[in-house]
């Protein structure tokens, strides 16, 4: 992609709160522009290989349960400086730290349930946008 691309991942709190509408509308409203989008459940593998970074962590098996309990909405959102726009947009991991005004501060319960992920940076983003999107899932406009 030639724009800064990141990849975000509406977690199943936002699912089932049916917050996603509300959530994509200030990534656009910040002029953020999404380049693709999908619905899918996380299966064992996949989410074992999106938070290798995490699987020796006491909380994992809690994650792993929280992450499959509804489907996920995949987002490739793209705008200069993108991957730090949006976590200013989200504010901190732990939802209970995030200033009001910030979609975790806003929606968010706690660390774990937290409306969304975000990639941590650009290098990450490019293999976390491989990792659910084909190449031609993903829109150049
Ligand atoms: P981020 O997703 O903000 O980049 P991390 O990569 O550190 O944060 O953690 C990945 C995910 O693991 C978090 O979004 C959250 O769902 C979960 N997590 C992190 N720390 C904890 C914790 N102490 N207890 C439960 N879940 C956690």
């Amino acid at each position: 992609m030639s724009q800064e691309t990141t990849l975000i991942l509406f977690k199943p709190d936002a699912i089932a709160s049916a917050r996603v509408g509300q959530v994509l509308s200030r990534f656009e409203a910040a002029g953020l522009k999404v380049r693709g989008i999908k619905m899918l459940q996380f299966g064992d593998a996949l989410l074992r290989e999106h938070y290798a970074h995490i699987a020796s962590k006491p909380f994992f098996p809690e994650v792993v349960q929280f992450m499959q309990k509804t489907p996920v909405v995949a987002l490739a959102l793209s705008g200069d400086n993108v991957v730090a726009r949006v976590r200013d947009l989200l504010g901190p991991t732990d939802s209970k730290k995030a200033a009001k005004g910030t979609i975790r501060g806003d929606f968010g319960v706690d660390v774990m349930v937290n409306v969304c992920h975000a990639s941590d940076s650009l290098e990450t983003a490019a293999a976390e946008l491989k990792r659910f999107f084909r190449p031609e899932e993903l829109f150049q406009y």
